[in-house]
């Protein structure tokens, strides 16, 4: 194919078989459109009876929950493609296998993760995976520390940075998370009630507002490492053995804390909402403090793991090398963490884009407390951000608020 067309279920097998043959000639096929996302379309192809498949994501000019009268670059889906092959090799496998990507029709074609759950429907089942913080911290270690100037040689490095410019998806993010939740923004989408409540407590706050942009301006000028850009718990897919982090579209030269404060505030809003949906005592207070521990597991092991391969990843430069250094490197790292936690979470409450935590409380008035606490604990993150330099200064944070 020469041009770019629209997939649908009808379409998608064919496509697949010409680009890379995949089925057998007597497959029994069936084709779905599984996407859950805000911006692509995603399908799954399924030979039933050879038990084979595969996914096909293809982004569309514009943004799919919105409709056309918002275009957005296709381009993205290269990003994401190229993306995924670098974190294939970086990680040993924790993302899924690309087996191709097709430059016209904006597609990529990839490994089925049939036997994982998206992450954030497994927290609000209440699961819980002793594996994940190892794995996410060898995640988070592998993709960034290894893609910044701690570890890549300078010329290198600037040539990925000048790779993965992506000012279209970047200025979503800028708008979306640090922009638009700051004040009555037409694309809020905010409940009537919460008006009043964030101008008293976030719109008119100026000394907050400040902090907020101090931390939009890291976000846009600090060329740390290469980041997801969208590492919620929507991202990533888990059982009991793995992880494989999917969607790394908004892909870009970042602060390394926006990654890891983007997951922080997913695990807190999980908790949030868990003290108001879980009606078993003992379930809710097992998965409450799994939810805590993790959020603290998460910051020192990661510290831990960095303190522990500076020294050998450093090559040539001995003040780099240095432990003080790291440290400073680490602190600004979790200070900055905070920071981003507490922007998520209010945007995810007040923003264009919410999450299914604070939603799918069904309960009305704790719907409308949670996003209220949320909001407030939010703000505690990035007013006292620079006091966050241990995992257990997060999880005091959130115990004496709430
Ligand atoms: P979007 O960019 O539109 O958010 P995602 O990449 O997040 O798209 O995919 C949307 C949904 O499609 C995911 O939440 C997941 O349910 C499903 N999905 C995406 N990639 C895969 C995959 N490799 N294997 C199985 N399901 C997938
Ligand atoms: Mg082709
Ligand atoms: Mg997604
Ligand atoms: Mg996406």
């Amino acid at each position: 194919m020469n041009e770019f067309y629209q997939l649908d279920v009808n379409k998608v097998y064919d496509y697949v078989q010409q680009e890379l043959n995949f089925f057998h000639e007597d497959a029994d096929i069936e084709c779905s459109e599984i996407g859950d996302g805000n911006l692509n379309l995603v399908f799954r192809v399924k030979d039933k009876k050879h038990n084979k498949s595969v996914i096909v994501k293809q982004s569309l000019p514009y943004v799919r929950c919105v409709g056309e009268d918002w275009p957005l670059s296709i381009g993205r889906s290269e990003i994401e493609s190229k993306l995924l092959e670098i974190e294939y090799k970086l990680t040993n496998g924790k993302v899924p296998e690309v087996y191709k990507f097709d430059k016209i029709m904006y597609s990529t074609i990839m490994e089925d993760l049939t036997d994982y759950v998206i992450m954030r429907t497994g927290l609000l089942e209440y699961n819980q995976y002793p594996k994940f913080v190892d794995q996410i911290t060898d995640f988070i270690v592998n993709t960034l520390i290894l893609t910044s100037d701690v570890v890549m040689e300078h010329k290198e490095k600037k040539a990925y940075v000048k790779e993965f410019i992506n000012p279209q998806l970047c200025e979503i993010t800028e708008d979306l998370v640090y922009s638009e939740p700051f004040f009555d923004a037409k694309r809020n989408n905010i409940p009537d009630y919460m008006i009043t409540f964030m101008e008293k407590n976030v719109w008119n706050d100026k000394a907050l507002i400040l902090e907020v942009t101090k931390l939009k301006f890291d976000f846009m000028n600090n060329a740390q490492a290469l980041l997801h850009g969208d590492l919620h718990t929507g991202s990533i897919f888990i059982n009991q053995d793995n992880i494989k982090v999917i969607d790394p579209e908004f892909a870009f030269y970042g602060p390394i804390a926006y990654d890891i404060g983007a997951l922080i505030a997913n695990l807190i809003m999980n908790y949030l909402s868990t003290d108001v949906r879980c009606n078993d005592t003992g379930l809710k207070n097992k998965h409450m403090t799994y939810l805590l521990d993790t959020v603290k597991d998460v910051m020192d092991v990661f510290r831990d793991k960095c303190m522990k391969i500076w020294p050998e990843v450093v090559k040539d430069n001995m003040v780099l090398r240095s432990p003080d250094f790291a440290k400073y490197y680490i602190d600004d790292i979790f200070v900055n963490t905070a920071g981003v936690a507490g922007c998520e979470m209010i945007r995810r409450t007040v923003g264009l884009a919410h999450v299914a935590d604070l939603d799918g409380i069904e309960d009305e008035i704790k719907r409308e407390e949670t996003r209220k606490l949320n909001v407030l604990l939010a703000k505690e993150f990035i007013m006292k951000r620079n006091d966050i330099l241990e995992g257990k200064d997060f999880v005091n944070l959130i115990k004496n608020f709430c």
